[in-house]
């Protein structure tokens, strides 16, 4: 019963997943390996409807766990995670967060992805890594990229620190508040 009602559900969502639709020929499948089936048919289509979109990932081979969640310390696979989902701390990516793109580190140039691990004169680096190696399924150094973000972030949380210290020591109170 329960085999059916999985089927059921998978097609609502509209699926057209391979699967046999005859309820007797499905139950004399049984109902772990049926089961199987449901799970192996939902992700071929899930991959092929990802596959299909235009978008800045590149295709995948199957769905799962990425190597760098396996190899990396939690720590560092957040932060390429945050990365490859574009969702890091950088103003050229947070445009609807920043009206000025400028860098926070250096002042000189527009801060984004590419600034950051390639050109900003307060990062550390000796060679070039190509913006695209970041969403690559096999990213070749996934620690020196992780390290230059870091860096980044690093650097930048003093530097705001600093000039938060900075505003409190100049405070200016307004004559009129002392007159009153
Ligand atoms: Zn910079």
């Amino acid at each position: 019963m329960s085999e059916v009602t999985a089927k059921r559900s998978t097609n609502s969502r509209g699926f057209k997943n391979n699967l046999e639709e005859d309820e007797e020929k499905i139950r004399k499948i049984g109902k772990l390996a049926w089961k199987n089936l449901v799970t192996k048919q939902v992700g071929l289509k899930i991959l092929e409807e990802f596959n299909k979109q235009e978008t800045r990932y590149p295709e995948q081979s199957h769905l799962g766990t990425k190597d760098y969640f396996k190899k990396m310390s939690p720590r560092k696979a957040r932060i390429l995670f945050a990365m490859r989902a574009r969702t890091m701390d950088i103003r050229g990516v947070r445009k609807y967060m920043y009206d000025d793109t400028t860098c926070r580190l250096c002042g000189e140039h527009c801060e984004d992805v590419n600034h950051v691990i390639n050109e900003c004169s307060h990062i550390t680096r000796t060679f070039e890594i190509k913006e695209e190696e970041i969403m690559s399924n096999n990213v070749e150094d996934p620690d020196e990229l992780v390290r230059r973000m870091d860096e980044f972030s690093t650097k930048l949380k003093e530097k705001e620190k600093e000039s938060t210290c900075d505003e409190t020591v100049n405070i200016q109170i307004p004559v009129s508040s002392l007159t009153i």
